[in-house]
């Protein structure tokens, strides 16, 4: 028996018999992840509606286990050694439209969701169309692109707070910021959320989704494993101005040519990762730094990762 499957045995014993259905052991979060990268978790809990959420999360806090919360895995990074706790994968999907409104589980694929509110007759998110992951991902991270993002669309949100209780939060709850939210880090986990949208021109919608998705296939990894921009791009320098892509920067320093391991620059995009060829968590971490530290040195500028981490994959914060 590995290291990873004893802990996993005695969690799942002292797990009541009804959530034992709801769960998976020693699932490899590189399984789990669009990097691909990642040991294996102890328990995958999923999570189809507010009770499972309420329920796991007070088994974490009755038994001192660790537990982290995963969408589509398409933001993330993952260790090498696996999570020795429980992965609350948020698969809450039900999709339901209102008039101007439609209302949506986090853990619906974001793409579907666009894909559906159009067949309904509405329009708005097109901009957004090919950005993986699910719903509540897209939420808690604000992800966009094309200088739009998911924060203007929502009205409110089922939120299970980290202290157990089931709160409808609105967006002032959020603090949406330019890939940042309140919501980060914090443990709440996002349930279900409801948007506003718009009964628009289907025919032009449709039109500027194709051509977001044919951008997106141009300028973005499709067979190789990625988590998409690994930085976010800068603060603009005037107040209405553009964001400067942190992959200029990038690919002054001559980023593309980077490589540590089986973790490579992908050669059309200086800031996005690609897993080229088995890459660990510890290549992919050193190439990051690599690539921050001459973005800096060149620059003076110091890059924010976008990219989340879950726990275990640096001994030591960058320094
Ligand atoms: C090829 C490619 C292209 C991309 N293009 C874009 C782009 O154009 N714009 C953009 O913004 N992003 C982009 N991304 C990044 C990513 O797709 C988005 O950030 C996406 O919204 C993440 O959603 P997810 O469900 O995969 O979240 P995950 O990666 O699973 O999780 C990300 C973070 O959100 C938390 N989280 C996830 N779901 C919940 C929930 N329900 N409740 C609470 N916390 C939660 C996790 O704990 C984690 O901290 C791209 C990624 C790839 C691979």
């Amino acid at each position: 028996m590995s290291e990873i499957q004893k802990p996993t045995q005695r969690i799942l014993e002292s797990l009541p018999s009804d959530l034992r259905e709801l769960v998976s052991p020693s699932v490899p979060l590189g399984d789990l992840t669009t990097l691909g990268i990642g040991g294996p978790a102890a328990l995958v809990c999923h999570i189809r509606n507010a009770e499972h959420a309420q329920r796991f999360q007070a088994f974490c806090s009755k038994e001192n286990l660790p537990s982290a919360i995963l969408g589509g895995g398409s933001n993330i990074l993952a260790a090498d050694a696996g999570f020795p706790g429980l992965i609350l994968k948020i698969a809450t999907d039900r999709f339901t439209v209102g008039g101007e409104t439609l209302t949506a589980g986090a853990g619906l694929d974001f793409d579907l969701l666009i894909r559906r509110s159009l067949e309904n007759g509405l329009t708005g998110l097109e901009f957004a169309s090919g950005i993986p992951g699910t719903l509540g991902g897209a939420i808690v991270g604000n992800a966009g692109c094309y200088g739009r993002q998911i924060g203007e669309f929502l009205i409110e949100a089922l939120v299970l707070r980290e202290n157990g209780s089931l709160e409808r939060l609105g967006p002032e709850d959020f603090g949406f910021d330019y890939r940042r939210t309140l919501m980060q880090g914090s443990g709440d986990v996002v349930l279900e959320a409801t948007l506003r949208l718009q009964r628009g021109d289907l025919d032009r919608a449709q039109a500027d989704r194709f051509e977001k998705m044919n951008d997106r296939l141009a300028k973005h990894p499709t067979e190789m494993p990625s988590a998409g921009s690994w930085f976010k791009n800068l603060d603009p320098t005037e107040p209405q101005g553009r964001r400067i892509a942190a992959g200029a920067l990038l690919e002054e320093v001559g980023a593309k040519q980077m490589f540590v391991g089986g973790a490579a620059v992908f050669p059309k995009h200086a800031n996005i990762i690609i897993n080229r060829d088995g890459a660990s968590c510890i290549d992919v971490i050193e190439l990051a730094d690599r690539m921050r530290k001459a973005v800096l040195a060149k620059f003076g500028v110091s890059l924010e990762q976008e990219v989340r981490e879950l726990p275990g994959c640096r001994l030591t914060e960058p320094d």
